[in-house]
């Protein structure tokens, strides 16, 4: 069995929009080809804390990471330190406060931009620096990634749903309208991802309000998805079930058959 592993973390993608707006995604779980999961997010609802939060399956106030303002490397075990060390190949398409969680902290954009070394956590690493970078270039590249190095993690993070939401509000047809982006430019690569052998996980970090605005406790500003897409074509359909951002961490690690390091406490969820 293939035990491979993509994370789609879209940054600033709300439960609700993701529902009512991601039409593909919609037809997966209508057919049972795909589960939906409900996740309440972790506070503060704020991005680089949810980074450190959903790699390393450790909360904020453990982790450190309490804002975005802490800019060095995580200093917890987490998915990509421990898939690397387990032998796996590891990659990104992502903001550049990954490269600066996992790689080298403070990001030089000249140097850090694009890797390719087994030493760093994120081998095949390719980084933004700009919130409106397009999306579809973002997918390419990650589509590329796959293609060329085969990794055994692999997270595309892309930011127009931020991007969209904070310049126009999460009520704003700029917002809603990305979802439907989002969703049709990555159906045909889910299907091919699938067809790899890939397990992909759509999510997000936290939502967004209709200010504009996110960092609260509001269910507006904290729910998120959880798409499951599995190899084999199973899914559970809309499961009505919650879970949380730190699940994920080690749900991600155990599908690629990596050691589940003692700091996530968390179950990870286990597929037919
Ligand atoms: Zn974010």
């Amino acid at each position: 069995m293939i035990k491979k592993a993509i994370l789609v973390l879209s940054d600033a993608l709300r439960y609700d929009v993701a529902k009512a707006n991601m039409g593909y995604l919609g037809h997966m779980v209508e057919y049972k080809k795909a589960s939906l999961y409900k996740i309440v997010g972790e506070l503060p609802s704020m991005s680089r804390p949810m980074y450190e939060a959903i790699h390393t399956g450790v909360p904020s106030s453990e982790n450190g990471v309490v804002a975005n303002s802490i800019v060095r490397l995580s200093n917890q075990p987490n998915i990509f330190r421990s898939a690397r060390e387990a032998g796996k190949v590891t990659a990104a398409a992502a903001y550049y406060w990954y490269s600066e969680l996992y790689n080298r902290a403070p990001y030089d954009p000249i140097d850090d931009r694009e890797v390719n070394d087994k030493k760093l956590n994120i081998q095949h690493g390719r980084f933004y620096t700009q919130d409106e970078y397009p999306d579809t270039e973002l997918f390419n590249t990650a589509a590329y990634l796959v293609r060329k190095y085969s990794p055994d993690y692999l997270l595309l993070h892309p930011m127009g749903m931020d991007y969209h939401g904070e310049t126009y509000g999460s009520d704003t047809k700029e917002y809603r309208n990305h979802a439907i982006y989002q969703d049709a430019k990555l159906a045909p690569l889910l299907v091919e991802w699938r067809e790899r052998g890939y397990t992909i996980f759509v999510t997000g970090d936290h939502g967004i309000n209709a200010d504009g605005g996110h960092g609260g406790t509001t269910p507006e500003q904290r729910e998120v998805p959880f798409f499951v897409i599995q190899p084999n074509g199973m899914g559970r359909g809309e499961t009505g079930e919650f879970i949380s951002h730190l699940q994920i961490a080690p749900t991600v690690l155990s599908v690629l058959g990596v050691p589940i390091p003692k700091t996530m406490i968390h179950k990870p969820l286990i597929f037919q």
